[in-house]
């Protein structure tokens, strides 16, 4: 996502970078760049006309100018702008001062309500929350049923009421019943058109009264563009909706949703949703995404998750150790196990600065299969060869080779890739140590 956004934006500004001083001229050039590298990423032209007027207006000023680094200074505006523009910092949600706390998913058919709720219910969960499904579309065929097996699949309670009780009354029934199950928080899956229509309003609306939610989240789907922002508009009149969570980010979406939904509506993006799977929500957090379209990467994403899925005294140790020189084949493998618990390497490497360019990552695959080769090349070492791999020799390797079952350059490779790997966290291990707060990181 945001691929096309990124390059452009990077180039535009990437000529700035390189200058000592900045004429006004340079400037606009680069402003008329950004301008159309917004326009193609489908922004709303209003938005983009505020938005490049102002980082025109601040990047004229004194203080770049005067700056030692002019140029930089306008990718900063331009951070700054960006990060505001998509609401600033990340928005909360409104819990309920006395439980149970009541969220109303609402949005057109298709938009990805249901899947949203129960990846919602899963985020819940994963803070300590006590949730429960509450199925209030009774149109669309099968909805109850799909709720219902998502439900099943993460372990979560649906309640519901068949299709023939008015929705506003399932939603009363189902605080009711999260009250007698003891859960905290009440996530209402409605219904949906495929266009905005007067009964469907009329419907969430007359249920709004009667829950008095403390969120209505309008769910819609990026990948309609500006389709999304009317939307978001419209029901934002008709309903005002707390928040947006705008899902299919995955899909190749070229970002003009996210950047232009906050300016339009005043309505923050509290989530976004990034697959089929049934997964937490990632909050959004604007000033990442706006690192992440200036190339400045995702470093403090990146260290989000792996607090989230890494054993967290296993991965200071590996940080120690990474940023020492005694980092072995031992820490290499267990690194990779580590690793693979966070997800795709490819999508991980996108989230560090300057990964991307690294040459020979992009082959890197850990599939099971090349983890069990990996495995078993580092288990027919030595204790000695693990901690100092350098003492392999010719025949030393071939002897690995042999007792793996894999050819000599097979553990090459995996020693070749050892070495890159601690020649790699040598460089980032600084930064990542310090934003880590882990003694020794320079
Ligand atoms: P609803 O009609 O609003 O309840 O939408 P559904 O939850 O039934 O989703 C409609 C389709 O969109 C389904 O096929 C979902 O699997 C898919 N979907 C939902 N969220 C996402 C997402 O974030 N990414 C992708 N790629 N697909 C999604
Ligand atoms: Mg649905």
């Amino acid at each position: 996502m945001f691929e096309g956004l990124s390059s452009s934006l990077q180039k535009a500004l990437g000529k700035l970078r390189s200058k000592g001083k900045l004429t006004e001229e340079d400037v606009q050039a680069a402003m008329r760049e950004v301008r159309l590298a917004l326009l193609a990423a489908d922004v709303n032209v209003k938005v983009v006309k505020q938005f490049v007027d102002r980082v025109r207006e601040r990047a004229v000023g004194q203080d770049v100018q005067k700056s030692l680094t002019p140029g930089q200074q306008v990718v900063k505006i331009v951070h700054e702008e960006l990060t505001e523009l998509m609401g600033g910092s990340a928005a909360r949600l409104n819990m309920a001062p006395k439980p149970p706390t009541v969220v109303m998913l609402v949005g057109l058919q298709g938009a990805g309500k249901t899947t949203t709720a129960a990846k919602l219910a899963l985020s819940f969960r994963k803070h300590d929350h006590r949730p429960l499904l509450v199925a209030a579309d009774v149109y669309r065929p099968a909805a109850i049923t799909q709720l219902q097996v998502l439900g099943k699949q993460i372990d979560i309670p649906v309640f519901e009421m068949g299709t023939s009780v008015d929705p506003v009354r399932i939603a009363q029934q189902g605080i009711a019943e999260a009250t007698r199950l003891g859960a905290d928080v009440v996530i209402v899956d409605t219904a949906g058109r495929l266009h905005i229509d007067e009964q469907l309003m009329d419907e969430l609306s007359r249920m709004q009264q009667a829950v008095t939610p403390n969120e209505v989240l309008l769910v819609v789907d990026a990948m309609t563009g500006q389709d999304a922002v009317h939307v978001a508009e419209t029901f934002h009149e008709q309903l005002s909706i707390t928040g947006v969570i705008l899902t299919k980010l995955d899909g190749d979406t070229r970002g003009g949703a996210a950047l232009t939904v906050r300016a339009v509506t005043g309505c923050p993006i509290k989530f976004t949703g990034m697959g089929e799977k049934i997964e937490p929500l990632e909050v959004f957090h604007p000033d990442r995404l706006a690192s992440r379209i200036l190339g400045m990467g995702d470093v403090l994403g990146l260290i989000e998750k792996a607090q989230e899925t890494v054993d967290m005294e296993q991965a200071q140790e590996m940080q120690k150790k990474l940023l020492s020189a005694q980092f072995t084949l031992d820490d290499f493998r267990a690194m990779f196990q580590q690793v693979r618990n966070l997800g795709p390497l490819d999508q991980i490497m996108k989230m560090i600065p300057g990964a991307n360019k690294l040459k020979g990552l992009e082959n890197v695959n850990l599939d099971d299969k090349r983890f069990q080769r990996i495995d078993a090349i580092i288990s027919s070492m030595t204790k000695e060869e693990r901690q100092d791999p350098s003492v392999m020799n010719a025949s030393r390797r071939r002897r690995v080779a042999n007792g793996s079952g894999v050819t000599v350059r097979e553990v090459n490779q995996v020693l070749n890739q050892f070495e890159q790997t601690r020649q790699m966290m040598k460089r980032f291990g600084g930064g990542f140590g310090k934003k880590l707060g882990l003694r020794g990181a320079q």
